[in-house]
């Protein structure tokens, strides 16, 4: 896999004695850093050389908001109750679909390093919560960035698996599309925390999912986190309608299983390529030969372009078979689809109640 680049690190004068300040530089210790609050705010439309450079620009800054949030889900579409925390915003990894182009507002990778608060804060949430199910909070990092592609440079897996490893209520999750895991393998996580990878056929990650590992590098890496007792996620996400797509994803969920065993996997979800209108542009002049935004997608009642929904129904329902038949209790979810779609390929849809849970499906 071809490696990111951090080229430039600017840091915020609160942050710049924070612990995760100082691993970062000793990690990145060629690099120019810029000591400045100018980089807070962007007093400008982001462009998409903007959107480029925030992939090479770390900002360290703390925080200030609430760092437990619900999982925005999407209008109309069913949710899963899930919980994020944003310890960064942005991303160094460059997939063409991602939705953070059009999101983000500013021309940084931005680190959070006040991670004591973010902690204080979630500790007191999930205290004050009942207790009693493990998956009451499944909470995940890899919302706004991913999980583990700073993993080596911050070490912040090295602070969040053991803080959820004495936690009852709650089950980290951390998603990744690398295979940035040497730091977790000595961890003491007492299951509490699900490492999750997205998962495409090799064509799809070498044409759209830049500086990510190949398939064979996360499902080897999967392996290692199953050797060192974690609990194992992954994600067809998102699915992408192409020429070959039937043999080609048949063949991820055959090398999945493959190497990793059902019981040792706690969810699997699906969800097919989405973007909002506003994105397509972004993609077709950022990633001119991609055919992601060349694909007969059409506007949902959330506004987001999708394949036609009898296209979708097929796909998962060919997934969901190749999972089922290698794994059969494994939880299986869609991602960000009607209820509708849902009855069309499991038969039932779930209940979008604050109770439900992983759990339920
Ligand atoms: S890994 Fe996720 S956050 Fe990073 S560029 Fe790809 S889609 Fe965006």
């Amino acid at each position: 896999m071809e490696k990111y680049q951090i080229s430039e690190i600017y840091v915020e004068p609160s942050a710049m004695e924070r612990e995760l300040t100082r691993r970062v530089l000793s990690s990145l210790p060629e690099l120019p850093v810029y000591e400045t609050d100018e980089a807070r705010t962007s007093p400008y439309e982001i462009t998409t050389e903007d959107i480029a450079s925030s992939k090479k620009r770390l900002y360290i800054r703390d925080y200030k908001g609430e760092p437990l949030k619900p999982c925005p889900g999407t209008q109309g579409r069913l949710c899963c109750n899930y919980f994020i925390v944003n310890l960064a915003v942005g991303c160094p990894l460059d997939c063409s679909y991602c939705i953070l182009q059009h999101y983000i507002n500013s021309p940084y990778l931005t680190l959070y390093a006040n991670i004591d608060y973010f902690l204080e804060k979630i500790d007191a949430r999930l205290e004050a919560a009942p207790t009693g199910r493990s998956a009451a909070f499944r909470i995940g990092t890899g919302e706004l960035t991913d999980s583990l592609a700073l993993d080596p440079i911050t070490g912040l897996s090295q602070v969040l698996v053991p803080f959820f490893a004495e936690k009852e209520n709650a089950t980290l999750e951390l998603k990744t599309k690398t295979a940035e895991v040497t730091n977790l393998l000595g961890l003491e996580h007492r299951g509490k925390t699900v490492v999750a990878w997205s998962l495409n056929p090799q064509p799809i990650i070498d044409s759209d999912e830049a500086y990510s590992a190949s398939l064979r590098e996360r499902l080897e890496a999967a392996l290692l986190c199953q050797e060192a007792g974690y609990r194992l996620a992954f994600h067809f996400d998102p699915i992408v309608n192409y020429r070959n797509w039937e043999q080609d994803y048949l063949e991820v969920v055959e090398e999945l299983f493959a190497r990793v065993k059902p019981e040792n996997i706690s969810w699997i979800s699906m969800g097919g390529l989405r973007f909002s209108p506003d994105l397509k542009p972004i993609m077709r002049e950022r990633f001119p030969e991609s055919h992601l935004p060349l694909g007969e997608l059409i506007p949902c009642e959330d506004g987001k372009l999708r394949y036609f929904k009898p296209i979708r129904v097929a796909i998962y329902r060919s997934l969901l078979s190749w999972i089922r038949g290698r794994a059969p209790g494994v939880p299986v979810y869609l991602c960000m689809e009607s209820a509708d779609v849902w009855r069309h390929v499991f038969g039932r849809a779930p209940s979008c109640d604050p109770k439900f849970t992983i759990d339920d499906l």
